[in-house]
């Protein structure tokens, strides 16, 4: 029998899923990972890690009530960390009714079951910087108001009060990590992101041609994964459950973010023109990397984004390692691999 904790992991094959097994095996933690049914092998990421054989998995969706409830009873987990979430915010315009049934009532069946099953399952809950919206003050913590505009954010939104619901109401040890966007090689194809270093190492060895943006001038502020998910264990452990926000304290825009990784593929990207006639272009060779395409602006955009990670790194003792320069150098150099081998692995 085992004698050590067991971690429930929902959303398993996702970026943060993948990062916090390795981080949980490497505790001792025996980890069972949830995935939802697909026809094809979904594990490339945790494989990408070399966890695919370490975990346990299990299906669980969290639009099925009763799925949740049989899976949390079979698995008995000590702690449960709900990473599974549709989690991008331009889908959840196009999806907002399936966004809301897995992003905001998903979490009160994991919730539910909690309270039947055991009570004392302590409770991750993904929650977003998302949820703040356009926000009034430059930093933004935990103590700042929510006004999400992204059916994604609204959706956090509902996610975030009712784990605190359950918290105060039940008593379970349910905590809300705030997260601002966090990244890494494993990050999925179309964040902003990831985006850029894929198609610009595509476009280096000679498969694609100029690749297309949006909003250029939105500012994120962006951590690397890896770092996050310590965090997110960190809540578990303390004594009392609280609500963090995970955050560098830095916004990049998405120009800065560009010029960074072009330059850790070879390039000199320069910026040239204005709206939607930018371009941004190799100064070396003049040719034209970056195009603005209005199709990726969002009906209603969040700008910019930055976070205190205060609280967490007072009470929780958590602290980023990766810097902003080193975890974009790590996304293109992992892209320009990829891409040179012709072997996109994720
Ligand atoms: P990913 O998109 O990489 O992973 C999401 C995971 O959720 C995938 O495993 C996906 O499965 C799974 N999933 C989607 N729908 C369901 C469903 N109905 N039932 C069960 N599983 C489902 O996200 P990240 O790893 O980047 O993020 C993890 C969590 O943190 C998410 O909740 C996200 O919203 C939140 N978050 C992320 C931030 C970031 O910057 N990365 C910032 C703030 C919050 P499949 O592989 O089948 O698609
Ligand atoms: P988000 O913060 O969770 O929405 O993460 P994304 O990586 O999807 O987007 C970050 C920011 O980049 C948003 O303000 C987007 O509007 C902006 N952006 C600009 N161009 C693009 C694009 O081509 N794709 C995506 N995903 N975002 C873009």
């Amino acid at each position: 029998m085992w004698m050590g904790k067991t971690a429930l992991i929902t959303g398993v094959t996702g970026q943060d899923g993948a990062y916090l097994s390795r981080f949980l095996l490497e505790r001792g933690y025996r980890v069972v990972g949830g995935q939802r049914r697909s026809s094809s092998l979904n594990t490339s990421r945790l494989s990408c890690l070399g966890v695919a054989d370490d975990i346990e998995i299990v299906d669980i969706d969290l639009v099925e009530h009763a799925n949740v409830m049989r899976t949390i009873e079979d698995v008995q987990p000590d702690e449960i960390y709900n990473l599974a979430a549709q989690s991008f915010v331009g889908a959840s315009y196009e999806q907002p009714v399936y966004t809301a049934d897995v992003d905001a009532l998903g979490v009160t069946r994991i919730l539910e079951a909690i309270r039947v099953i055991n009570p004392k399952i302590r409770f991750y809950q993904a929650s977003s910087s998302e949820m703040f919206g356009p926000a009034r003050a430059a930093v933004q913590d935990e103590q700042s108001p929510f006004q999400p505009r992204s059916p994604y954010g609204i959706a956090k939104l509902y996610a975030h009060w009712i784990t605190l619901s359950y918290r105060e109401t039940w008593g379970v040890h349910a905590c809300s990590g705030i997260l601002f966007n966090h990244e890494s090689p494993l990050r999925g194809r179309h964040f902003v992101t990831r985006k850029i270093t894929s198609e610009l190492a595509m476009l280096k060895h000679g498969r694609r041609e100029a690749m297309t943006l949006g909003n250029i001038d939105a500012r994120r502020d962006w951590g690397f994964a890896g770092d996050y998910v310590e965090g997110m264990w960190r809540m578990l452990q303390a004594e009392t459950a609280g609500s963090y926000v995970l955050a560098t304290g830095q916004a990049r825009s998405v120009r800065e973010f560009a010029q960074v990784a072009a330059q850790h593929l070879g390039f000199d990207l320069v910026w040239q023109g204005a709206g939607l006639d930018e371009r941004g272009v190799d100064r070396k060779t003049n040719r034209t990397l970056i195009k603005i395409d209005p199709k990726f602006y969002r009906p209603a955009d969040t700008h910019t984004l930055v976070g205190s990670p205060a609280r967490a790194e007072d009470e929780l003792g958590w602290r980023r390692k990766l810097s902003f320069e080193d975890m974009v150098g790590a996304m293109a150099i992992a892209d320009d691999k990829q891409a040179r081998d012709f072997a996109p692995a994720f």
